[in-house]
């Protein structure tokens, strides 16, 4: 004779059916540790928290690339560098700069314009040896004779493979994000970059975009798009951090 079920018994099943996923939740998230930071939030991983050594190229006497506005390299790139230190500063990051101010980094008894780039070039070397497990990333606007190439491109260091990863990381960004007809690929820096070729830790070099096209060197030089750019890297950086090794 097998058993029947009386509607009280059939009520009592339903309800543990009901209760049983609510009971699994609550186990979950008892289980959940409840203090979480705004790091842990966009990393999502503990132990990634490399430093980021920011190093916004030129400076001084070296303008870099200049737009037909008259618009300089140098500062493009330290306003870009300060804003992206600002933001992942607020992520939670440590952040270091090469330069924060309009300077070009070598001895003042030095004369001669050549020996300056060479001794500015080593000096933020040792800046990136002097925090040899840092994260190292150059920025730079590009220029090239002829004004119709644009758009963002990452060059990385072949002396680190996670270098690859974080540059595949902002270049992605760029694209998903702010530059859907960009088709540049990220590029192995293997010659003709110093500081590619001698930083050993992961590095990667930003060229943010080309001021020799004019459409292109206005937004550069719009606050609000830098801002923007300065974001899409910022959270890039941080979210590579979590499969970078
Ligand atoms: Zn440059």
């Amino acid at each position: 004779m097998h058993k029947k079920y009386t509607p009280y018994s059939l009520c009592a099943l339903l309800a543990l059916l009901l209760l049983l996923p609510l009971c699994l939740l609550a186990l979950l998230l008892l289980r959940t540790p409840t203090k979480t930071s705004a790091k842990d939030l966009l990393s999502g991983t503990e132990g990634t928290d490399r430093v980021i050594l920011l190093d916004p190229g030129h400076g001084g006497e070296d303008a870099g690339a200049i737009a037909a506005s008259g618009a300089l390299e140098k500062d493009l790139n330290l306003q870009t560098a300060l804003l992206l230190r600002d933001l992942l500063v607020a992520m939670g990051r440590e952040v270091r700069l090469t330069r924060s101010t309009d300077v070009l980094l070598y001895d003042p008894q030095s004369d001669y314009v050549g020996h300056k780039k060479e001794q500015d070039l080593a000096s933020r070397l040792r800046m990136a040896q002097e925090t040899p497990d840092a994260l190292f990333v150059s920025i730079h606007m590009n220029a090239y004779p002829e004004s119709r190439y644009r758009g963002l491109q990452v060059w990385y260091s072949p002396n680190d493979p996670a270098s690859a990863l974080y540059a595949l990381g902002v270049q992605e960004k760029i694209r998903t994000h702010l530059q859907p007809e960009n088709t540049r690929r990220v590029k192995r820096a293997d010659g003709g970059i110093y500081l590619m070729e001698h930083v050993t830790s992961p590095a990667l070099l930003i060229e943010c975009g080309f001021l020799s096209n004019p459409e292109e060197a206005a937004s550069l030089c719009d606050p609000a798009y830098r801002q923007q750019l300065a974001l899409l890297i910022a959270l890039s950086l941080v979210e590579c951090a979590e499969n970078a090794p």
